[in-house]
């Protein structure tokens, strides 16, 4: 698997991280030509309203949606917002990727941001982590397709929809790889490789 990170804006680098972890090999996206380079894709956070802006001034939005058809994406925050299909704000223009809509910056300001535990049920295992919520969307709204993977306070924080993950939260920063593992490499348990950052 050679792996796309959209590296228009944002947390790209951490994202590397992980994948290397994992044995993937990746490279930064920044044109629609390269999608043909990667078989799998990254949308990390950052602030969909500047990558909406951005993806419209590369022509990116039929080229990842087309993407997504046959290859997984991993979006986190930003990365949610834009695989999402209703977002609460008119500059962001969501990719419609996952049956979701979301309400933008729901857990109030950067100086609100925390960590917390979660529990996260996937491929019938079970593990708790730590994840890191910064200016983090809520899913308001869920298809009757999406599974939901983790919730914080009762409310979906982690789904997935066939191949693709969307998440609200961080797992780069605190060194959590199952959700790439699970996007990427496709191999079922989750409770084998957890690092020692995990709660
Ligand atoms: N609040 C940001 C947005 O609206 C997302 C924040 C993040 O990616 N950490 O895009």
């Amino acid at each position: 698997m050679n792996i796309g990170i959209l590296a228009l804006q944002g947390d790209v680098e951490k994202h590397g991280h992980v994948l290397s972890d994992l044995g993937l090999e990746y490279i930064f996206v920044r044109y629609p030509d390269e999608l043909n380079e990667v078989n799998g894709l990254i949308i990390p956070g950052g602030e969909s309203t500047t990558l909406t802006k951005l993806m419209n001034k590369s022509h990116f939005h039929k080229p990842i949606k087309k993407f997504a058809e046959k290859n997984p994406i991993l979006g986190t925050c930003a990365g949610m917002i834009m695989m999402s299909k209703n977002v609460n704000h008119p500059l962001v223009d969501p990719l419609g990727i996952i049956d979701v809509d979301v309400d933008r910056n729901a857990y109030g300001r950067q100086v609100h941001s925390f960590v917390d535990k979660l529990s996260v049920r996937l491929n019938g295992d079970s593990k708790t982590i730590a994840a890191t919520f910064i200016r983090a969307p809520k899913i308001t709204k869920i298809g009757k397709n999406v599974e939901i993977l983790a919730e914080f306070n009762n409310e979906p924080c982690a789904v997935k929809q066939g191949q693709h993950i969307a998440l609200s939260f961080h797992p780069e920063l605190n060194n959590i790889t199952l959700f790439h593992k699970a996007v990427f490499c496709n191999k079922g348990s989750i409770n084998k490789q957890e690092s020692s950052h995990a709660a």
